[in-house]
């Protein structure tokens, strides 16, 4: 057969018509159709790639979420719940991308707002271990608008490809945890008399992340690499929560409420739980509170976090799946000791915690003061029993004792 003759096996081209026509045993194939099939083969390996991803994350139904985080999250019922359906909705809509019609769901970013201690940062860990998505845990304090000392936002997605150990894929469906978010809050009303390094300009830089898009991230993060090659992380699919105290919040709500009240219902004023107003939080209050429109729309579910009573610090010491009285246990258990702890002695040490004002984090602190003796002494010694009672746990916790704590907490 002429050379000119030779033909493509796949499309039938002639060799002229091809730019190379390469041979086989029986059949030849174009440099058209290499390309095409060398793009099937890619799109098939990222399909299969994302199928297998999938099949990693494990997507519970709201109810089943919420019970899973009844297990190590005590109390905060309504954040609860209305994580789930967020986290629930959030992952469902990308798992399912391609849609038949013209409604595209949007991201359900969410921002709990609540004292410190009270289990934000619990939920958002909690949520991403039962889901197997890589979570990055980041302080807003620490952001700065780009050019200035301190982290660039980008930086977020570094630690979250860090989380990921660098597989791009899961990183871009994992969860951002965004602390502190009411500390880049506006600080006056008027934004334009001095550049305010960490407050609205670095607001304005979160907004590109959250709403979805592309961004070149140094995949070692900061400025200390100047040559490393970015990585380009695409946002849409990843999930941020954003936590805050917003100390003095209240005051917001309260006169909102006030206003409401005196406008059409009196009795409304004694319906009111004024022990806990962050319950009847809206998005205008983190508005005055001085976050841009702009932020609040982009974190359209909004949940707040009860404060812990005295009952609840008591259940966080021994109901979670993973209490802290449960740790100790199994500590003692390694060295063959059976570790017993006395209702009295627990009643005691939350009575602390709630008389010193160290909420849930003081707990751990408090009972690693009442143990470190016998975590350091029943080991090399021949007990195989430490029975803590009331009496024990006073003795160790001395005024002197706790009010250290209450310092460094
Ligand atoms: P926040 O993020 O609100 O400041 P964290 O989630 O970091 O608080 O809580 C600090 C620690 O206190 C947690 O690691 C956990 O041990 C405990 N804790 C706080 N709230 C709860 C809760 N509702 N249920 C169980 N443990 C809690």
């Amino acid at each position: 057969m002429a050379k000119e003759d030779l033909e493509c096996s796949f499309c039938g081209r002639k060799k002229p018509e091809t730019n190379l026509l390469i041979a086989g045993l029986d059949a030849h194939i174009c440099d058209r159709c290499i390309e095409q099939a060398h793009g099937i083969v890619l799109e098939e390996l990222q399909q299969s790639k994302s199928q297998e991803l999938s099949a990693e994350l494990v997507l519970k139904k709201p109810a089943e979420i919420k019970a899973y985080l009844d297990e190590y999250v005590i109390g905060q019922d309504v954040t609860k719940k209305v994580m789930s359906v967020a986290v629930y909705n959030h992952y469902k809509r990308l798992l399912q991308p391609t849609s038949k019609d013209d409604i595209e769901i949007q991201k359900s970013n969410i921002i709990m707002v609540g004292q410190t201690g009270t289990g934000k940062t619990l939920i958002a860990k909690t949520i991403a271990k039962m889901l197997n998505v890589p979570l990055a845990i980041v302080d807003a304090t620490v952001l700065t608008e780009a050019g200035y000392v301190g982290e660039d936002v980008e930086s977020i997605l570094t630690r979250l490809l860090q989380a990921a150990d660098y597989n791009l894929e899961k990183a871009e469906r994992g969860i951002v945890f965004i602390d502190e978010i009411d500390k880049i809050a506006r600080k006056s009303d008027n934004p334009s008399i001095t550049r305010d390094v960490s407050g609205e300009g670095v607001q304005q830089a979160l907004l590109k992340l959250l709403e979805g898009t592309t961004v070149n991230v140094p995949p070692k993060g900061g400025r200390k690499h100047p040559d490393q090659k970015f990585i380009e992380v695409n946002t849409e699919n990843i999930l941020f929560v954003a936590g805050g105290a917003f100390d003095g919040i209240n005051r917001h709500i309260s006169k909102r409420l006030n206003m409401q009240a005196v406008g059409y219902n009196i009795d409304k004023k004694e319906l009111i739980d004024r022990e806990n107003l962050l319950q009847y939080i809206i998005p205008k209050d983190l508005k005055e509170f001085g976050l841009i429109p702009e932020i609040i729309g982009r974190l359209p579910v909004l949940t707040y976090m009860d404060p812990l009573d005295a009952k609840t610090l008591r259940s966080i010491l021994t109901e979670p799946k993973n209490a802290i009285i449960k740790q100790y246990t199994k500590l003692f258990e390694m060295d063959d000791i059976k570790f017993e702890i006395k209702d009295a002695a627990l009643n005691y040490i939350v009575e602390k915690a709630v008389e010193y004002g160290l909420g849930a984090r003081g707990l751990r602190s408090l009972c690693e003061t009442v143990l470190t003796d016998a975590m350091f002494d029943l080991p090399s010694s021949k007990e195989t029993e430490l029975i803590v009672d009331r009496q024990y746990v006073e003795e160790k916790l001395t005024k002197a004792t706790v009010n250290k704590l209450k310092a460094v907490s």
